[in-house]
This record gives C-alpha cells, structure tokens and sequence, in this order.
C-alpha cells in the first residue's frame, strides 16, 4: 500500500500572533488544502484530513500490467498536487486585500508531500477506520525531515521503487534517522529549485476578477466562526479561546458595516489585480 502525506506549512510564530492573523492563516491553508482535496481521485483515497494536512493511501492492484499504468498514473497526480497548490495560492495572494501578516506572507507557505510504501491494517476506531501500522507511523514520522528544502516531495526508497516520475523530475538522495525507527534511505525533489511555471497567466474579466476578490474577502471576515481548534499542527500562535470567542463577536457585530465596505474593497483589488 502506498501511504502519502500531503502538508502545508511555512508560517512563524510571530506571523499568527494574535486571532485574526490566526483565523485568516486557517482560511488560507484550508483554502489550499480543498484546491488539492477536491482533485483527489481513486486510485487514491482520503484516509484522514487533518487541518493543515490529507493523509492519502493507495492500494496497490496485484495486477503487475494494471498497477504499472496505475503508478504513472499516481505519479502525476502528486505533481498536479504541487501545480493546484501554487495557482490556488497565487489567486488568493492577488485577490486578497488585506495586510495582516498572515494574508502579506502567503508565499511563505509550502506544500510538502511524503510517500512511503509498506503494509497498513484498517483499525476500527468507534465508528471510524484508521490506518495503523508501523509504516503509517514511519510516514508521519518523516514529516520532521532533514529535507534541506521548502517545497519538496520526499519518498522513502520503497516508494521510489514503486513510483515512476518523468525525467525531469530528479531527485537527490537523502537519509533520515529516527531514534525508534532507524536509518531510512530517502530520495527528494526539490519544488524550490524548478518552480512550477505551468498554465500561462490567465487574463480575466474585471467581472470575474471581482467575484474572486469578494470571495476572498467573504472567507477571511467569516474565518473567526470557522476556527476548529487545534488540527493545524503547523500553525504555532494558538491564541487562548477567550481571544477566538471576543474577534468572533466583533466579527459579528461588524457584518452589517462589513457588505459595502468588502463591496468596495473587492472592487478596489479587481483594479489592482487587472494592473499587475
Ligand atoms: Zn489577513
């Protein structure tokens, strides 16, 4: 089986200090998150959707012709990962409008996606099925890595052997050492170094530039009601909840003002987008 982390990260501390840098720092990676949730198709299946993270798996076919079309097949799904991830981040860069450190250090964020392939037992959880074994821990496990890289996909040696990249896609090999693991033999591509240059800008339509302005704005302001605690491992300025609970109800109060001031701000960065 083949067992896939996909994660996002990249903010600091100091950059979700407080409950609104918080709140949109949420909206945001949830944001990129859905982008790659919603392309997920079988041969890959959702075994947990964490806050900043989608724990994937694959099961391979015994059938050697099938599942050697299926590898390729996967192959490029994780790359179109790392393509959905950069335009859903580069939208919501350009069509936001506000200046919290969260919404002005967006390309900070980086999307990280490991695989290893072993065995895993379906565990059944009340009414939910988790995947358990050793080698789902090992998965977990290398998200702390000495990759020396932001945006990377990192694979064990046993899922090099399973997966089947293009050429261009090299990757340099690697090792981690884990204290109750041991040493594995690892293989990365570096996302830094060869950025994704695909799809050509799109000119849109002041219309459309504006509806995805006030998209944008419509998800930061309601990003307060949407905070669910603590599944976001990579965000570290978890404010108390007495802090969630007082922007929540500003937040509230603040929505009737909130329409035609969002109405003029979306317009005022679907101009902006158009010049840039
Ligand atoms: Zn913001």
């Amino acid at each position: 089986m083949l067992l896939i982390i996909a994660d996002i990260g990249g903010y600091t501390r100091y950059m979700t200090a407080n409950a609104k840098t918080l709140a949109h720092g949420q909206v945001i990676i949830t944001e990129l998150i859905h982008a790659i949730v919603r392309e997920i198709a079988l041969p890959l299946e959702i075994a947990k959707l964490e806050g900043d993270a989608v724990f994937l798996f694959c099961r391979k076919s015994p059938d050697a012709l099938q599942w050697m079309s299926m590898r390729a097949e996967i192959s490029r799904s994780l790359l179109t990962f790392f393509y959905l991830f950069q335009k859903r981040l580069q939208e919501l860069s350009q069509s936001n409008h506000c200046t919290c450190q969260a919404c002005s250090h967006i390309e900070k964020l980086a999307l990280k996606i490991i695989v290893h392939s072993g065995e895993a037992l379906f565990h059944r959880v009340l009414h939910f099925e988790e995947l358990a074994g050793v080698d789902v821990i090992i998965v977990h496990r290398l998200l702390k890595n000495s990759v020396p890289a932001g945006q990377y996909l990192l694979l064990t040696e046993s899922a090099m052997r399973e997966l089947q990249f293009p050429e261009t896609v090299t990757f340099k090999p690697g090792s981690e050492t884990y204290e109750d693991i041991g040493r594995l033999t690892t293989a990365y591509h570096d996302f830094d170094l060869q950025p994704f240059t695909g799809g050509a800008a799109e000119t849109k339509t002041f219309g459309a530039r504006y509806t995805q302005a006030w998209q944008t704005f419509g998800k930061l302001w309601f990003g307060p009601f949407s905070l669910r605690g603590p599944s976001f491992r990579n965000l570290p300025g978890q404010s108390g909840r007495a802090g969630k609970m007082g922007f929540a109800i500003l937040t509230l109060l603040l929505t009737p003002i909130m329409l035609p001031f969002g109405a003029v701000v979306s317009a005022l960065q679907a101009i902006r987008m158009g010049r840039s």
